[in-house]
């Protein structure tokens, strides 16, 4: 159960239904402490935006409660919750200059002229964009427009600032310098954010903690490590990173490892995570740079390799374990000592600490 007392923003059992039929978002129980970075990721429909609307206050849940700063907000409007937002559709005025656009949250706040002009001046500075104060939003390149965007959204000084997928039109090297920008200005401000996004890569490079959602439902909340080395389930090893899969039947439980049967020719042991007992199904995960082109350790499985990607610092090498198992290996560019050719056949292996037995 979410703890109410130490926690700046509370989904308490938030559900939402927007048919009265389906819920998209279903017994959400999450707690954001204050100053905390925290991404919604997941995929497209899973129910991110929706439980960003129903924060900002532009959607009402269906059951449930959502607290800030201790007290319930179901029945506050939207602009008098003091909330920052920057949604990749929530656009810029295109009739008002730069300077007016970040005016006008100050105005709907009845903040006076002298003390919206400071606020304008500062919040242009904080994006590097002061110069550009006079020209209209269809006068800037799209990077541009989503630094006033961010400036607009932080220009009131909200304790709390929520962004949709903000980066999702730019194009790479942009989006990874804003997502750069926008961290940079999180530590400095000690403002608290909460990010939704789709792609894993930003999720784990700007979260404090990461909440995964599939299916209006939090699969797992942890750190960007915690994530990547301990998934709890099939969907979050899958999600985060790479990650190669073997499904198989429980042959023995020793509790804390099992012996897993994937086929006559492979048995693996795995680190019991989250699976039943013997005769139950589960997904094996093991991270492709876990896997070891010899046999050191005590899970062997013989392969034929298939394909071989030269990535400069790594080689990322296809093998077929069999007619139904492909793996990625990841083999740093150091580590190649004699040189592996397509339909050479060899032996890998992996520590048992690194497979880990997950849900079927
Ligand atoms: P995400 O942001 O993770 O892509 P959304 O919260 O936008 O997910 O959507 C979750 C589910 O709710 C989807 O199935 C979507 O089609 C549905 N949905 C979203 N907004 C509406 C709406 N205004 N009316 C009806 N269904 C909606
Ligand atoms: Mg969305």
């Amino acid at each position: 159960m979410a703890n109410k007392d130490d926690s700046f923003v509370v989904f308490d059992k938030v559900q939402k239904s927007y048919d009265g039929l389906s819920l998209v978002v279903k017994n959400l129980n999450l707690n954001i402490k204050k100053g905390e970075f925290l991404t919604m990721l997941g995929p497209s429909g899973s129910g991110k935006t929706t439980c960003l609307l129903m924060l900002a206050g532009f959607e009402t849940a269906t059951h449930g409660e959502i607290l800030l700063d201790g007290k319930p907000i179901n029945n506050i409007p939207p602009h008098k919750r003091g909330i920052g937002m920057v949604f990749q559709n929530y656009a810029l005025f295109p009739h008002m200059t730069v300077g007016e656009n970040l005016s006008f949250p100050l105005e709907v706040r009845k903040i006076d002229k002298n003390e919206r002009e400071t606020k304008v001046i500062n919040a242009l500075e904080m994006v590097q964009m002061s110069e550009f104060i006079n020209r209209k939003p269809a006068q800037l390149s799209g990077g541009q427009q989503q630094r006033i965007a961010l400036a607009r959204s932080l220009v009131f000084n909200p304790d709390l600032v929520l962004m949709d997928e903000p980066l999702g039109a730019l194009d790479k090297l942009l989006r990874e310098h804003m997502q750069y920008e926008i961290k940079n200005l999180h530590r400095e401000l000690g403002v608290t954010v909460v990010y939704v996004t789709h792609d894993q890569s930003e999720a784990l490079t700007m979260s404090d903690r990461v909440a995964v959602f599939n299916d209006g439902q939090i699969q797992q909340l942890s750190t960007p490590d915690g994530l990547y080395e301990n998934p709890e389930n099939a969907f979050v090893a899958q999600f985060i990173g790479e990650n190669n899969k073997l499904v198989g039947k429980v042959k023995k439980d020793n509790k804390t490892e099992v012996l897993v049967r994937v086929s006559k020719d492979i048995e693996v042991n795995a680190m019991k995570v989250n699976c039943e007992g013997e005769g139950s199904s589960t997904t094996l995960s093991i991270r492709p740079e876990r896997i070891h082109l010899n046999s050191k350790y005590k899970n062997k499985v013989n392969a034929t390799v298939k394909h071989l990607i030269y990535h400069g610092d790594h080689i990322r090498c296809q093998i077929q374990l069999d007619k139904d198992n492909d793996f990625i290996v990841k083999i740093p560019n150091s580590n190649i000592k004699n040189n592996l050719k397509v339909g050479e056949k060899i032996s890998i292996s992996w520590d048992t600490k690194d497979c880990h037995a997950l849900d079927a």
